[in-house]
């Protein structure tokens, strides 16, 4: 749920009204921006701020907006939110079917009856990509892995809400090895984002979570999420008595990864996997909200934390 979300049918009624046109151009559909010159400024001391905080042992590696069908359908993704999966389509077969297609739509018809799935769909969340690429490479080292992946992430729930985009652009350090390891690392995790949150001088919880996994056996997965305390947020309120916004997520997946994809922690056993999300766009948003659209007027910590 979103901070904005007072009167979604009504954006007057919406406490960051204010704030918007200084961070966000329309670009015609609900939760897709140009984002302005100023909101940019920010965005990148945060990434700047998130490769200081870095493991020096992780590898960095930058995915696209798009990622392999097949890889996506795999991870299992279709089983838990099919509902926000977006998927490349595109115009096939002989340049007179494609003409035709196209030549529909010069004569007020519809061209997107033609078309047909790619073997793309566009990425929604940044680690998916990286489990087969690893699994690629043979056993797990000792001591496992540690990386820094991001990706510009769609997910199809359009909003009004600034802190619910379909572009987003999300940043995430992953952590692959034995179950220890990966407590170690969210356990790490969850106490740097509380350190983070202080010095930017947000008002933050951490909480437990659940995915709102689709359907009716998504409930079933919701409960054993939370049972098994697979996923905590940090979760910052955008105004005071607003709904709070998760703007990280800190996730442990067990051996899910790691048997789907064949990647061996030692011996036969499937590798664990987790790993900590930034919601780079929600904590940008969240700065703005809480400090105004004034850089030079934010809290002192938070000017030195990200080097304004
Ligand atoms: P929510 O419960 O708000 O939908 P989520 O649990 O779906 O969030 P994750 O799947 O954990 O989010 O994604 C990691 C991070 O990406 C989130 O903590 C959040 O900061 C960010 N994020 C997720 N969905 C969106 C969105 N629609 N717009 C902007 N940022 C998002
Ligand atoms: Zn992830
Ligand atoms: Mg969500």
């Amino acid at each position: 749920m979103s901070a904005s979300q007072v009167d979604q049918t009504d954006p007057s009624q919406d406490p960051l009204a204010g704030i918007a046109p200084a961070l966000f151009l329309g670009l015609g559909s609900d939760g897709v921006y140009a984002r302005t010159t100023l909101y940019e400024q920010v965005f990148g001391r945060l990434v700047a701020l998130v490769d200081r905080l870095r493991d020096a042992r992780a590898e960095v590696l930058r995915f696209p907006p798009v990622m392999n069908r097949r890889q996506l359908e795999r991870s299992g993704y279709l089983k838990s939110f099919p509902n926000l999966l977006g998927c490349v389509c595109v115009l096939h077969g002989s340049e007179a079917a494609i003409r035709a297609a196209a030549d529909r739509h010069e004569s007020g018809g519809d061209w997107t009856t033609s078309l047909a799935a790619a073997d793309l769909v566009l990425t929604p969340a940044a680690c998916y990509p990286l489990y087969p690429l690893v699994a690629a490479r043979g056993a797990l080292p000792a001591g496992g892995l540690v990386f820094d992946v991001a990706a510009d992430c769609f997910r199809r729930e359009p909003s009004r809400s600034l802190d619910r985009l379909q572009s987003f652009r999300m940043r995430e350090f992953v952590r692959i090895g034995s179950p220890e390891d990966i407590t170690t690392f969210r356990e790490g995790w969850i106490q740097r984002a509380r350190d983070l949150a202080g010095e930017l001088a947000l008002p933050y919880s951490v909480d437990i979570a659940n995915d709102p996994f689709f359907g009716r056996v998504g409930q079933v997965m919701a409960v054993s999420q939370l049972q098994q305390a697979l996923k905590f947020e940090l979760l910052i309120p955008y105004y005071e008595r607003a709904k709070p916004t998760a703007c990280m997520s800190f996730n442990y997946h067990r051996e899910h990864f790691g048997q789907v994809w064949g990647i061996k922690a030692s011996g036969e056993a499937p590798a664990h996997t987790g790993c900590v999300a930034f919601g780079m766009d929600r904590l940008t948003v969240a700065l703005f909200a809480n400090h105004g659209v004034d850089p030079g007027r934010w809290p002192a910590s938070a000017r030195r934390a990200l080097e304004l």
